[in-house]
């Protein structure tokens, strides 16, 4: 293939953009290589500016679960651009989003727009604090809840649970309340709770985590961060940003059937614009200004395009509960496919899946938390992801996200793949 034209697309954006990038995965940074620039994409499709054609493993990190430019969805946001696009007061489509989302995802009374995932994990402990009174949340290693200084935190030399900042610019201040625990180890947030007696406001944790790649809790894992919630008065909140609207209607939440007290969206919940949401009991909602003392807003909060891609997106999702079976069929059968190709082939690996999230580590020990994920062969991961391009199949360029399978994706799309990953494998 060739890729003259992004790569030299890619020069004009670093002398103006930092890195050329808008956000950093996408530079290609942890493959090597210059990034690939998009035309357009339409359908399980990308097709870049050089020409050449992909098939989609990346779902623009999870939004276009329908598939790109999906033809409802594009005919309302041309609809409703034609209408005016911010109006900074109230309109009727956000209460509409809003009896929908509360309607397909269980054990929410009310929910609040924002702009990101950021924003909305941001703000989720902002409320927690402000609820419980408490400083200090437990996070876990490898979880990723956007890029606000409170979750920017790492594991400090020697023991888990000193938070030190993970980015200049985040003060000690900031790590001081934030504790790290480890993904699928109830004994190192035991010992948390045990040592910050009444501070812990909240625990927040991906309850399917797809930032470590895509690592799935233990039995037992996350009922027993609810009954030590329920034991030391702390709120749960699960960072459904990835999960919410993916591996059911409702979340995690439904598939797991477990309750936490917080949830956050993003990424589906705005159909491919820039939309988050926070959602909780009317109990914990209500502390939020205007009616309560908590602050939170947003100029472009609710916006009448975004909520409209949001809103159609979910009507889809929420009329066709089927696209869940199918989606997670379509994933399995290429789990199992690439699971006899690496066995037959002797190649160390281990995949982790749930649903439509999927990763596949080039380690043979099984990948439970950060530290275990880190195991994997980057090298050969390089190698993997190059080959894989080459072939015409975009995979996300880290060893650690998680690939997102669209339910446009069709079995011819799904054969193709797996010849590709055959001759890649044979070849590595
Ligand atoms: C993507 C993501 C975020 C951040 O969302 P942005 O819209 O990128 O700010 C937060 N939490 C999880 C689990 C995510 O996957």
């Amino acid at each position: 293939m060739n890729y003259k034209r992004s790569s030299s697309l890619f020069i004009d954006a670093k002398k103006n953009i930092p890195g050329g990038v808008n956000s950093p995965v996408r530079s290609f940074k942890a493959v090597g290589g210059d990034p690939i620039f998009i035309k357009k994409a339409k359908g399980t499709y990308l097709y870049d500016v050089d020409g050449n054609k992909y098939i989609d493993f990346i779902s623009s990190w999870g939004p276009m679960i329908l598939g790109h430019a999906n033809n409802k969805v594009i005919k309302a946001i041309k609809a409703r651009i034609e209408k005016g696009i911010s109006f900074g007061a109230p309109t009727e489509l956000e209460t509409k989003i809003a009896m929908l989302a509360l309607k397909m995802v269980p054990n929410i009374d009310k929910i609040r727009f924002v702009n990101s995932g950021t924003e909305a994990c941001m703000s989720a402990i902002r409320l927690a604090r402000g609820y419980t009174k408490r400083d200090k949340i437990i996070k876990f290693v490898g979880c990723y809840h956007g890029h606000a200084d409170a979750f920017l935190i790492q594991a400090g030399s020697g023991a888990i649970c000193n938070g030190t900042p993970n980015s200049p610019g985040v003060t000690k201040g900031n790590a001081k309340d934030t504790i790290l625990a480890k993904y699928n180890d109830i004994s190192s947030v035991l010992k948390i709770f045990k040592k910050n007696i009444n501070k812990i406001a909240a625990i927040i944790i991906e309850p399917v985590a797809g930032n470590m790649g895509c690592v799935i809790p233990k039995p037992g894992f996350l009922e027993d961060l609810r009954s030590l919630c329920d034991k030391y008065k702390s709120l749960l909140i699960f960072d459904e940003v990835m999960t919410g609207f993916r591996l059911s209607a409702g979340g995690a939440q439904e598939s797991l059937s477990i309750k936490a007290d917080i949830i956050t969206f993003g990424k589906i919940i705005g159909g491919g614009l820039p939309v988050g949401a926070f959602a909780s009991s009317n109990e914990i909602m209500n502390e939020l200004s205007p009616i309560g003392k908590i602050y939170q807003a947003g100029t472009l909060s609710g916006n009448p395009v975004a909520m409209e891609a949001g809103f159609n997106t979910l009507k889809i999702l929420n009329n066709h509960p089927e696209i869940y079976k199918n989606i997670d069929l379509k994933t399995k059968k290429i789990h199992d496919r690439i699971n006899s190709i690496l066995e037959r082939n002797n190649v160390p690996y281990h995949i982790n899946r749930f649903g439509s999230m999927f990763s596949l580590h080039f380690t043979e020990d099984p990948v439970i938390n950060f530290e275990t994920a880190l195991k994997g062969n980057n090298n050969y991961f390089k190698k993997y992801f190059h080959g894989m391009l080459n072939e015409g199949v975009y995979l996300p360029p880290s060893p650690f996200e998680s690939c997102f399978i669209n339910n446009e994706m069709n079995d011819s799309d799904i054969d193709y793949t797996i010849n590709a990953f055959e001759r890649v494998i044979k070849k590595l």
